[in-house]
Formats: C-alpha cells, structure tokens, sequence
C-alpha cells in the first residue's frame, strides 16, 4: 500500500489531532503517502481531499477537536453514498482508509469493507462505549473535565450545604457518569445501564445529613434523565431544593490528557501497521495494556458492556 487516507468523523473528541498525527507519521516514516478527507465522510463523497506532510500535523499533539474537521453525514448510510466515496478515494490513488471515530463512525468503515474496501477502524469517542478496546481516545480527558467540574461544585455545595445535581454527557453509556462519579466522590451516581430507586437515594441523603453531611453531588448521565426532571422528581420525593448543573460540551473540548495522547499515538500507528500489512476490515484498541486488533463486523456485533463491579464500589464508597 503506498497511499492511505484518514478521517474523523461524529462526535469529536480530545486526542482525535494526536491521532491523526500518528497515522501521518508512521505512514511517511514507512514512506506511504497520507491524504486527509476533511469533514468526515461528507468530504468523502464531495472529495475534499488533501496531501499530508510532516509538517501539516506539526503543533497540533496538544489541541482538542480535530484539524480535518469532523461531520455527520446521512447521505453516508446509503450505498450510494457509500460508492461515492469509494470512487472518491479510487480516483485520488488512495488504497485504504483511517477512520477515527465512534461506533456511527464504524458502521461507515464496516460498510466501505462490505464493499470491498480496506478501512481500519481507530476508536475516537468521550463514550468509552467501543466493544473490544478498553478505553476510547478522549475517554480520559473528558474524565478530567467533569472531575474539575465536580471539584468546584463541591465548594459551592459545602459552603451552601446544598445538594447538587451534576448532568454529565451519555445517552446509551454511562461510563463518563460512573467513572468521574467515582473519582469526584459523588454519593450518587445514575447511569442508563441500571434503574435507580427513588426510595434509596432519599435515604441516603438523609443518612448524610444525619451523619453531618455538609453537601451531595448527585451525578446523572443525560440518557437516564435531564439534571432538571432528576431534580423535580427528587423535590417531589423529598421536598429537598438542588441545584442543577448541565456541563455539556465542555466535555469533548480541551487539550486532551497525557493518557488520551499516548492511547492515540499507539493506536493512530497500529491502524498504520494494519493496512500496510495488507489487513482492512479491522478496528484497533488496548485490552489489558496490549495493542488488540479485531474484524470491524465482529466489533460492531458486540456489545459494550458498563464494570457493574466499579459501579458497585461507588455504592459502597459514597455510604
Ligand atoms: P459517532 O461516530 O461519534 O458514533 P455518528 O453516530 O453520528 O457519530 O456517526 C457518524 C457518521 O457515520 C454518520 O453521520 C454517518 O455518516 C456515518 N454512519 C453512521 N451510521 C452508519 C451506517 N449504518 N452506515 C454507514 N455510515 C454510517
């Protein structure tokens, strides 16, 4: 393989541009020439298509979002617009593709493989809800985010001894929720995966305040319910006042953490190593620390699965 492509596509996420770097210079480095598609795979179809040297990923290890842009694009999930792309890639000379994303993202890959076309698949999501790798890029660094949040919050909600309702980002994963709920020490934690019971958490309030509990922060991903109706539904149940607050897209921004860049770099260069070894059709990620590679079908039949052990543990810790 002598020309490759890459794209970022769906939602961003911090670590996407360390990435790309990755896939540029362990290409040039094994003198493959790359092409960045810009705007995902609507730049794809329309052939927004440039050369990448050195120096187009220089300075850009440290920046969150990503510098070929990112896109969602509905015209990707027909056959049509899937073959526009392929001709696309075919009339530049390019012979396989990088596609760093989420799980939509995949399903683009999975589709151009169907086609008979190489992709490898580099997970790029805040979600961390990619089967097959431990950790998604950006996981770590949105992680970081929410925790800074849950840290000034908590000094409002001593000061005040208030109980705050912190609505974080995901809708079908609860990891963000449960991991930085987890580390921010947050004595609730709801997640889409599990049900919650009013009755429970109305006692445990009551038992921390009982116990002198100056404040509790109440984490809720935004897939079990807003901040706002958590908050109503709790008033209702036990006429306590909260404070709301929605972080938002704050979480996907900002320069991704050390962890988030070296997971990049290592998978951005295996995803690399795949498509010169002659193998598309696999996605990348990191299972016990080792670089894993599997088939972007299979991957995609799989299911993410939440650690109920770690979201147990911060039922113990929070009593
Ligand atoms: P993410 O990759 O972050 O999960 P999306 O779910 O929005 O983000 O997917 C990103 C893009 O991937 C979509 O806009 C579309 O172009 C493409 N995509 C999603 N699902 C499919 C599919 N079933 N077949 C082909 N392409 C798809």
């Amino acid at each position: 393989m002598k020309k490759i492509g890459v794209l970022t596509s769906g939602g961003d996420s911090p670590g996407m541009n360390p990435a790309i770097r990755a896939v540029v210079r362990k290409a040039i480095y094994h003198n493959v020439e790359v092409y960045g598609i810009y705007g995902g795979y609507s730049g794809l179809i329309c052939g927004n298509i440039k050369k990448l040297e050195l120096g187009s990923v220089g300075d850009i290890i440290h920046r969150g979002g990503t510098m070929l842009q990112s896109a969602r694009c509905p015209e990707f999930k027909t056959t049509g617009g899937q073959q526009k792309g392929i001709e696309q890639l075919k009339a530049h000379g390019i012979e396989g593709l990088v596609v760093i994303g989420g799980d939509g993202s995949y399903r683009g890959a999975k589709a151009l493989t169907e086609l008979g076309y190489p992709c490898v698949g580099v997970p790029g999501t805040i979600d961390n809800d990619i089967p097959g790798t431990d950790m998604t890029i950006g996981f770590d660094t949105a992680l970081n985010t929410v925790i800074d949040a849950i840290d000034k919050i908590r000094d409002t909600a001593t000061s005040h001894e208030r109980t705050f309702i912190i609505e974080v980002m995901g809708r079908d994963a609860g990891d963000i929720a449960l991991w930085a709920g987890l580390a921010g020490g947050a004595e609730t934690i709801l997640i889409p995966e599990e049900n919650y019971n009013m009755d429970e958490i109305a006692d445990r309030l009551r038992k921390g305040q009982e116990r002198g509990k100056k404040h509790s922060i109440i984490v809720v991903a935004e897939g079990v319910c807003s901040g706002g109706e958590f908050a109503k539904q709790l008033k209702d149940a036990t006429n306590l006042d909260t404070r709301v607050s929605v972080l938002g897209h704050i979480q996907r921004g900002g320069s991704p953490s050390a962890a988030d860049r070296v997971l990049a770099s290592r998978l951005g260069a295996r995803a690399v190593e795949l498509l010169i070894e002659g193998k598309g059709g696999r996605a990348v990620g990191v299972e016990n620390n080792k670089l894993v590679d599997y088939d972007i079908i299979d991957a995609l039949a799989k299911k993410h699965t939440l650690d109920l052990e770690l979201f147990n543990l911060s039922k113990e810790l929070s009593i």
